[in-house]
Parts: structure tokens; C-alpha cells; sequence
């Protein structure tokens, strides 16, 4: 009898029957726990009698092959004593199932590696165990908390980055909810994500984290927002702020688009169409100058003299490729003066208007945007945070529930301790 328990895996249970009536259908194994000795009220410490079982369906691993299913009969019992508050009780073991969720645990523990650390959606997971996607993300969810709120999780961070993060496009007419990421810079390790990009939440969350925490940050990075600032100014007030790199090459990029749009409107009277010049320009605009070979830098040289008479997209072109220009240098004491440079050629009457806004931008963030200078050790964190974007854009797929989101991104991009999956409790 015990070799059936043997195989089951579940040493404290007693094995029912089995049932396996279609080849396709899951093994269908049915389980009660083993009785030690009495049951007692924990009321009143009387003997409990036996009220019923309730069968409880659980989605299980595998096994030779074929989907599994544990059919639980858990015992319900009951306190004799009329006096007693307890009333009745439902029997309880972790060790088969945690509470409320629909797979074993040793399935859920499965699952939430699966989903967490290898980045498998929920959908192919269900998939592989034939159960639905609820069952599956509740399990990572329970199990995943316990990983990621684990306070050893988060070490000493001395860049912190925050940086607004899509969440989700919500409703009819897709709105987006947006949430920041709290990140250690040098790590590539996502801290946390709260909720919203006003300063707010970012600011509490790290009042939380305790003074001493806070006062080993040196290094603050952000994208040029003010809500950001005024959590660096407010909480970190000691801390450097630095402009994150890829967002002022990307708000140069953003501006160059801008011009190339509105010229095309002003000299052709309509918006870019696939045969105007300016339009088939695009691309080459926004490619770093120093990747284009012979023929594309010809080739976009003829299609602005040709769409960009008043040379308006050319000073846009060049202003993008001197804020790109300004990563190249290497000298910090020299990098004011490299930054305030190109913001004041940009703020000249000759240039389009986009253009001296940006070059308004820069002149607000100067001291930002020279601080990457000093700040950087290498060209590393930005590749690290790049890819750690697009780790998080992949889990973001399909969740609506910010909660199951927040565990989602931080099993797969908040570098949890696996190794204490295995002793987790839900
Ligand atoms: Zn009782």
C-alpha cells in the first residue's frame, strides 16, 4: 500500500484509488491525509467528530507523461460542544495544497518558476499543466509575493534610477496607466514598481526604506521630467542627479521628428505621404550619422535638398547629432561646458522653433545632463537598462491587475533569491 504514497510523492497522505478512464484525460489520483491521532477543537479542546468531505480538485505536475489531477477528499469537522464558538473546520495541509489556490503546491512552486524566472506567459504554463490561466497566476502570484517582498531581496544601491514604465492601455479607448520602476542603475535590477509617475508614490516608497539606505545613494538618474526631480530634490536631496542618457537622445530624436513633420505640412501642404521627400527621410534621420555608408548619407542629402528648402529639418538633423555628440566626450570638468555649447546654438532665432525648446530643455537640465560625465563608470547601465525595459515590456502583455503585474516583473527582473522558493509558505 505505501508504494502507492511512494509514488504520489506525499508521504502524508493515503492514496484512495485511481482513476484513468481516457488516454487524453488527466491520471486522476484520490488522496485523504493520514489521521494522527485525534482532532481536537481549538476552542474548547474537545474530540472533533467527523462532519464530511469536501472534494477539492488540484491541478498536479505531470506524471509518466500525462496531465495529473489530485482529487483531495479534506475532511471537515465539527465541535460537539454546543457552547463552543468554533462551530466547524475544514482540515488543512500545506504540504499538499496552500489554501485557496487550485494547484499542488509542488505545482505552484513549478509554475512560479516557470513564469518568474524564465519569463513563460501564464497562458503557455496552463498550458503544459491543462488547467486555466487564473489557476496558474494565482499560484505565481501567492507564491511569487513571498520572493519578492523579501526584505533581503533589495541590497545597498548607490545609482538609483526611476523611469515612467507603461502598464497597461485600459478600456475602449486604451488609456494608458502608467507606473514608475524604481531601479539600481549599476545592478541592472529592478527594485520596484509603484504605481502612477507622479512623485508621490516613488517618494514614499523610499521613506520607507530608512535614512541610512537613502544616504548611500550618490548617483539619482532620471528622464527630464519634474515629478522625478522633486522625488530626487525632496527624498535624496544630497544625491547627483543625473539625466538618463537615452532620454535626452531621445527627446533630440523626438524634435527632429517634429520639424520633419511640420516642414513637410508647410512646403507640401499635407501630412508625410510615402512618396514626399522628408517622408522617405525618415529613417535615415533619426540612424546615428556615423552608421550610415556612402549611399544612405547621399541618398539623405538628396531627399533634404529636396523636401527642405528653408534647411530647417538640416538644423534639426544637426542639433539631434550634437546632443549625440556630447556622449563621445570623456573629460567631466570639461562636460558644462560641452552641454551649454549646443544649447545655446540651439536657442538662436535662426533655428526652428521645436529646436529652441530643446535647447531650452538642455539649459533646465544642464547640470543633469553633465552629470552623466562623472556618474559614469562605463557605458554598461544603459545597455543594462535597455534590456531591462524589454524585460519588463514582455511581462506587461495582457495584465490589467497592478498587483499581479508588480510580482510578475520582479520575479523576472528583480533578481529574487530562487533558492528560497523551495521554503516559501503562501
Ligand atoms: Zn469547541
Amino acid at each position: 500500500m505505501r508504494m502507492c504514497e511512494l509514488l504520489v510523492g506525499l508521504p502524508t497522505v493515503t492514496v484512495l484509488g485511481v482513476v484513468d478512464l481516457l488516454p487524453l484525460a488527466p491520471i486522476t489520483v484520490h488522496i485523504e491525509t493520514l489521521l494522527e491521532g485525534r482532532e481536537t477543537c481549538n476552542g474548547c479542546d474537545q474530540t472533533a467528530t467527523l462532519k464530511d468531505r469536501d472534494p477539492v480538485m488540484l491541478t498536479d505536475l505531470p506524471v509518466f507523461g500525462r496531465r495529473a489531477r489530485l482529487v483531495w477528499l479534506k475532511r471537515r469537522w465539527r465541535c460537539p460542544s454546543r457552547s463552543c464558538r468554533v462551530g466547524s473546520w475544514t482540515e488543512l495541509a500545506p504540504e499538499i495544497a496552500a489554501r485557496r489556490l487550485g494547484l499542488t503546491d509542488r505545482a505552484g512552486r513549478w509554475a512560479t518558476f516557470q513564469v518568474g524566472c524564465h519569463g513563460r506567459s501564464v497562458k503557455e504554463v496552463a498550458g503544459d499543466l491543462g488547467c486555466d490561466w487564473h489557476t496558474v497566476n494565482n499560484a505565481v502570484v501567492a507564491y511569487g509575493e513571498r520572493l519578492v517582498d523579501d526584505p533581503a531581496r533589495i541590497g545597498q544601491v548607490t545609482a538609483l534610477g526611476l523611469d515612467e514604465t507603461l502598464f497597461v492601455k485600459r478600456g475602449r479607448w486604451r488609456t494608458k496607466q502608467w507606473s514608475t520602476s524604481i531601479v539600481d542603475v549599476r545592478a541592472g535590477q529592478l527594485l520596484d514598481v509603484v504605481e502612477g509617475r507622479d512623485s508621490a508614490p516613488a517618494s514614499l516608497w523610499l521613506a520607507k526604506r530608512g535614512q541610512v539606505w537613502r544616504d548611500r545613494i550618490r548617483y539619482g538618474t532620471l528622464d527630464m521630467s519634474g515629478p522625478y526631480r522633486k522625488v530626487f530634490d525632496t527624498m535624496l536631496p544630497d544625491t547627483t542627479q543625473v539625466a538618463d542618457p537615452f532620454h535626452v537622445v531621445k527627446l533630440a530624436g523626438e524634435k527632429l521628428d517634429e520639424v520633419r513633420r511640420r516642414v513637410n505640412q508647410d512646403v507640401l501642404g499635407r501630412r508625410g505621404h510615402k512618396d514626399d521627400p522628408l517622408y522617405r527621410a525618415r529613417k535615415l534621420l533619426v540612424m546615428a550619422h556615423e552608421r550610415l555608408d556612402d549611399h544612405a548619407s547621399g541618398k539623405l542629402t538628396g531627399l533634404l535638398k529636396a523636401g527642405d528648402p528653408n534647411g530647417e529639418v538640416t538644423t534639426a538633423w544637426h542639433a539631434k547629432e550634437a546632443v549625440r555628440e556630447l556622449y563621445a566626450h570623456t573629460d567631466a570638468k570639461l562636460a558644462l561646458a560641452w552641454v551649454d555649447q549646443p544649447s545655446a546654438d540651439m536657442r538662436d532665432v535662426s533655428c526652428p522653433p521645436e529646436i529652441r525648446q530643446l535647447g531650452r530643455t538642455m539649459r533646465r537640465w544642464r547640470t543633469q545632463i553633465a552629470a552623466w560625465h562623472e556618474a559614469q563608470v562605463t557605458n554598461g547601465p544603459t545597455e543594462t537598462m535597455n534590456g531591462l525595459a524589454k524585460r519588463i515590456k514582455r511581462v506587461a502583455f495582457g495584465m490589467t491587475n497592478f498587483r499581479h503585474w508588480r510580482v510578475r516583473v520582479l520575479l523576472y527582473a528583480g533578481h529574487p533569491d530562487w533558492s528560497k522558493l523551495a521554503t516559501v509558505t503562501p
